[in-house]
């Protein structure tokens, strides 16, 4: 988190003081890194509260447009194809690779993310719980929704009482209470919000963001997308068993492979920050054929010689587009 901070100060510093450009031009090379980007939605931001919400919304339709734009013209982007030919030795990436992934399977992939890539001949991976497919809500989005439309001025939970006279006081109850669950084990997690949310509004129409379907998934993937597993019901992986966890990858990928066919050994983490992450479950990933890993922790990838291959990802979220063009250009893998 300190990290973080700082190099968000470091970034603040150098936009400021037009100092962009010339760190820009040190870092014109990036040799064998990889600059790996990861999304969630793009979507317009219909108030603040929606903007912040568990850091879900990447970019608006706009933003990405001119961040993919940016790719085209200054980097060099990459498929997953050729990820895999560089891991494995075959083919090396050239300098100033990029590769953009995106998590979770929303609509947007299909109506937003997807048709700005391919006109800037990009090729997206999408990352998809398998669960959820065609249907379902994360937990995250029911409880969102809940604490959005709720009619009371005052909720009452496990975790104490919070006002909800404001969108900054539903913020904060959001905050508080995503925070706790997503710390909780999975199942009891989910069980948590289900309550809360079912005193709070019934499960109804509302319930939006929607995820896409099998048969959009195999247009996507016929027109140029690749898509990968990112476990079947999203937990956080270091919150269950390393037997389950596996189960997990098995039926996303087998649920992949049945309904498009031909999936690449590629995975997304859930969450993917270093607390969802360990050696032990990297192992498992290996020994169940998955040759790259992709996590969260903010930094670029280097192309190595490493039993697990994880890979971090960059986070773009509410990026400036010369903050993107310096996150992209500037930072080292640890
Ligand atoms: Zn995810």
């Amino acid at each position: 988190m300190i990290k973080r901070r700082a190099k968000d100060f470091l970034l603040n510093i150098a936009e400021q003081s037009g100092a962009l450009r010339f760190v820009q031009y040190l870092h014109h090379d990036v040799g064998n890194h990889l600059a790996v980007l990861a999304y969630h939605r793009v979507a317009e931001s219909d108030s603040p509260l929606s903007r912040r919400l568990y850091d879900l919304v990447s970019a608006t339709p706009r933003q990405f447009e001119e961040q993919m734009s940016l790719l085209a013209t200054c980097f060099n982007p990459v498929s997953a194809e050729d990820v895999l030919d560089a891991v494995r030795g075959d083919k090396p990436l050239p300098s100033q690779a990029v590769l953009v992934t995106v998590d979770d399977g929303y609509r947007d992939f299909k109506d937003v993310i997807f048709p700005i890539a391919q006109k800037y001949g990009i090729r997206p991976v999408l990352f998809v719980p398998t669960a959820y497919v065609g249907g379902g809500i994360f937990w995250w989005d029911r409880l969102y929704n809940a604490i959005t439309h709720a009619k009371y001025v005052q909720l009452d939970t496990w975790l104490g009482s919070f006002p909800l006279k404001t969108a900054e006081q539903r913020q904060i109850a959001f905050d508080t209470i995503a925070n706790y669950v997503r710390m909780q084990p999975f199942e009891k997690a989910l069980a948590d919000v289900e309550n809360l949310c079912d005193d709070i509004t019934p499960k109804d129409s509302r319930s939006t963001p929607f995820t896409l379907d099998w048969g959009e998934l195999r247009d996507l993937s016929k027109a140029g997308a690749t898509l990968a597993p990112h476990t079947h019901t999203h937990p956080i992986m270091t919150h269950i068993s390393l037997e389950k966890a596996r189960e997990e990858l098995r039926t996303s990928l087998g649920l992949l492979n049945q309904e498009v066919g031909d999936v690449l050994p590629l995975f997304a983490y859930p969450d993917g920050r270093d607390h969802a992450v360990n050696d032990e479950l990297a192992l498992m990933l290996k020994s169940e054929n998955i040759e790259i890993a992709f996590t969260m922790s903010d930094s670029l990838s280097r192309i190595k010689n490493d039993n697990l291959q994880l890979f971090p990802r960059l986070t773009p979220y509410s990026e400036s587009l010369p903050r993107f063009h310096l996150k992209l250009t500037s930072f080292r893998s640890a």
